[in-house]
């Protein structure tokens, strides 16, 4: 098959007609790849959407979505997909807003006077819905999706709703990206709360250093420090600065005293904080090259082996994953004796690639198989439906980096 592509506007062309043409293009490119999707096994679709594409996880999880909800919605997607101006997003907005409520919805197991399970029901009633609403107002921006799903499981499920509502008050998190804490506090109403009462506290300092600049909290222009870095310091302070009782890892790679270094999980830093984490560092080992590291026949890598992988791989050697390698399982490109008694796999560098526990076990239950020719600096994957896609090796001992 081939496609022809024009990039320049044909004459005359407005704007409008110019980003409704690129907006179908890629909608109806994205629906393509939610349709393959729905043809391979559900466990397969995220390494796959991940592998295809090769931008975010949780891009991936978003065609994940689309995939199972273009599946139990057909006839929802089949007009979607002819239609050109929905996308990925449109059908990952209904999914969320249906799966926010999975728990409840399959804590009502009994099926229905009809013998319809209650998880049916509710799709099928929101897929009408979608499409009355569509038809009729001719309105598809995806947040309205978004809430006309919402506004049929309260009509359909309202006892679901209502349970998960109770859920979420009671459910409380706090996670960790990169530098940001995120406090999910349950509901609204405490978040309200909470925020209100750091805010308070806030004000206090930003009055208190408006005319003595603090040293590390932001100013606006007036001289007065900016709100989002006083209530920063309210939250950090609530810790109660009890640093000594924080005890962490951080893994970092520099080729001499005075280099950049490398810290996995984070990305470059510069020499100075590179010095300064190598003299808070329990232990500051000189790296011997991968060739002088020889290969063994045990099953377990060592340390030296481990710490050249790492290094080499970076992150996750997975097309697309950003796990980082400290993080990851070392795994047998060419499997042990150890585990498999038909294989004559050694333990070595070269053997050796950093891989999550999430693409591990793909590979170890041979949903994806990855090969290598150059010492696992390229490795080359195989997966669903003969999909191949090659990742190479991008940390700061990678021998791309420094090609003789
Ligand atoms: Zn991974």
């Amino acid at each position: 098959m081939t496609t022809t592509y024009t990039t320049e506007p044909t004459t005359g062309e407005s704007y409008t007609t110019l980003a409704d043409r690129y907006a179908t293009a890629v909608n109806t490119a994205e629906l393509d790849l939610v349709a393959f999707l729905t043809t391979i096994p559900a466990h397969t679709r995220h390494a796959t959407a991940l592998a295809v594409r090769r931008r975010t996880v949780a891009e991936a999880h978003r065609y994940t979505h689309a995939a199972d909800l273009a599946l139990r919605m057909p006839d929802l997607f089949a007009a979607f997909r002819a239609d050109g101006r929905y996308s990925v997003d449109h059908l990952d907005a209904i999914w969320s807003r249906i799966n926010r409520h999975a728990r409840a919805l399959a804590s009502a197991t009994s099926a229905g006077a009809d013998g319809v399970a209650p998880a049916a029901t509710v799709d099928a009633a929101v897929a009408l819905g979608v499409a009355a609403w569509t038809n009729t107002t001719g309105i598809t921006v995806w947040t309205a999706l978004a809430d006309v799903t919402d506004e049929v499981l309260c009509t359909v499920a309202p006892l679901a709703v209502a349970d998960t509502e109770t859920a979420e008050t009671e459910a409380v998190s706090l996670t960790r990206r990169g530098t940001r804490l995120t406090l999910d506090c349950g509901s609204e109403i405490t978040a309200g709360a909470l925020w209100s009462a750091i805010t308070t506290a806030a004000l206090q300092i930003r009055s208190d250093n408006t005319r003595d600049n603090t040293p590390g909290v932001a100013s606006d222009v007036s001289g007065a420090p900016a709100m989002s870095a006083c209530r920063g310091q309210v939250a950090l302070g609530l810790l109660g600065g009890r640093a000594d009782q924080l005890t962490v890892t951080v893994n970092t790679y520099r080729s001499h005293p005075h280099a950049p270094s490398f810290v996995l999980g984070t990305g470059w830093v510069s020499a100075t904080t590179g010095a300064a984490l190598a003299h808070l560092a329990r232990r500051v080992r000189h790296l011997p090259d991968a060739a002088q590291i020889p290969d063994t026949r045990a099953y377990r890598f060592t340390t030296a082996q481990k710490a050249r992988i790492q290094g080499r791989d970076g992150h996750c050697r997975f097309p697309g994953c950003c796990v980082a390698a400290d993080e990851c399982d070392h795994d047998h490109l060419v499997s042990s004796p150890h585990t498999d008694p038909g294989s004559d796999g050694v333990t070595g560098v070269a053997n050796g690639i950093s891989l999550c526990r999430t693409h591990h076990t793909l590979k170890t239950a041979k949903v994806w198989a990855a090969k290598s020719d150059d010492d696992a600096v390229t490795v080359t994957w195989t997966g669903p439906g003969g999909v191949m896609v090659t990742t190479v090796a991008a940390g700061p001992l990678s021998p791309t980096r420094h090609p003789r």
